[in-house]
């Protein structure tokens, strides 16, 4: 497939450690080169191509992580997200296409966590919270992708079965500046302490933004470019 996979590090805000890496697919056109997904996963959900090209996401992060850690025993500690689109969740393969793919590389089922978006789970929520359910019951993380910019509501968030909230971007840039906004963020922290869930600050792009989020959630983790852009396995190698 004419496509690859970028990672980029998702840092503990507590002492800068790298916790895990997010898989961030990537199409190389021969002739306008990379093209970022926001432009083709619209048009691959639409046509369904997005079931194979999830697989392939799903399976190259895992082959990938295999590989580093056969190199970097150190590296077995990290977690790798991989992002479900909402028509992957509504299709009953999901779950055997994971289970595949944690056995093919040898990957244990705790290394691995699935985002999912909140608009991806309203369209069919019962399928979507069965597949969730299977899926950690094989020991997989569940994460809620973008939160704060869904519809959701919060007695729903209850009931989902899931382990992490990635703090949406827009929430991280409005946290500062404005008491209201700093309040916002404060309350979604409370809610995965309260909830017993795992918090990830995406977006952060200024040190401004990271001490702010590192004084609101200490235990927290963060991800953003003033850390690390997504980088290919090569260059992220040299860092290590
Ligand atoms: P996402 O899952 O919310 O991924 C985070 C996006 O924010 C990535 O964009 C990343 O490059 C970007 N980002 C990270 N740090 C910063 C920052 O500090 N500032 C700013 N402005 N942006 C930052 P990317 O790689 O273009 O991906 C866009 C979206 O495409 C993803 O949003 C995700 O929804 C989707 N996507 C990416 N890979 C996959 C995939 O394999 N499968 C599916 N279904 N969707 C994918
Ligand atoms: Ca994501
Ligand atoms: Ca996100």
């Amino acid at each position: 497939m004419c496509s690859s996979d970028l990672y980029q590090p998702i840092i503990r805000v507590c002492d800068g450690q790298m916790s895990g890496l997010e898989a961030l697919i990537r199409w190389n056109d021969p002739e306008r080169g990379r093209i970022a997904p926001d432009l083709f996963i619209p048009l691959a959900e639409a046509t369904n191509l997005i079931r194979p090209i999830g697989r392939w996401v799903l399976r190259e992060a895992c082959r990938q992580m295999n590989a580093w850690t056969t190199t970097h025993p150190g590296l077995a500690r990290l977690d790798i997200a991989v992002n479900i689109s909402g028509r992957q969740l509504s299709h009953g393969g999901l779950l055997g296409e994971v289970q595949a793919a944690l056995r093919d590389f040898n990957l244990p089922a705790r290394q691995l966590i699935l985002e999912v978006t909140e608009s991806s789970l309203i369209h069919d929520l019962p399928t979507a919270v069965n597949q969730l359910r299977e899926l950690r019951e094989l020991g997989v993380r569940i994460a809620i992708d973008d939160f704060g910019t869904g519809n959701s509501s919060l007695g729903q968030l209850q009931a989902l079965p899931v382990d992490i909230l990635k703090i949406d971007r827009a929430l991280l840039q409005a946290m500062i500046g404005t008491r209201s906004g700093a309040a916002v963020v404060q309350s979604v922290v409370e809610l995965g302490r309260a909830l017993h869930l795992g918090v990830v600050a995406e977006g952060i792009e200024t040190a401004v933004q990271a001490a702010e989020f590192g004084r609101i959630s200490p235990e927290g983790l963060a991800q953003g470019f003033l850390f690390t852009r997504p980088l290919d396995p090569l260059d992220l190698e040299r860092e290590w």
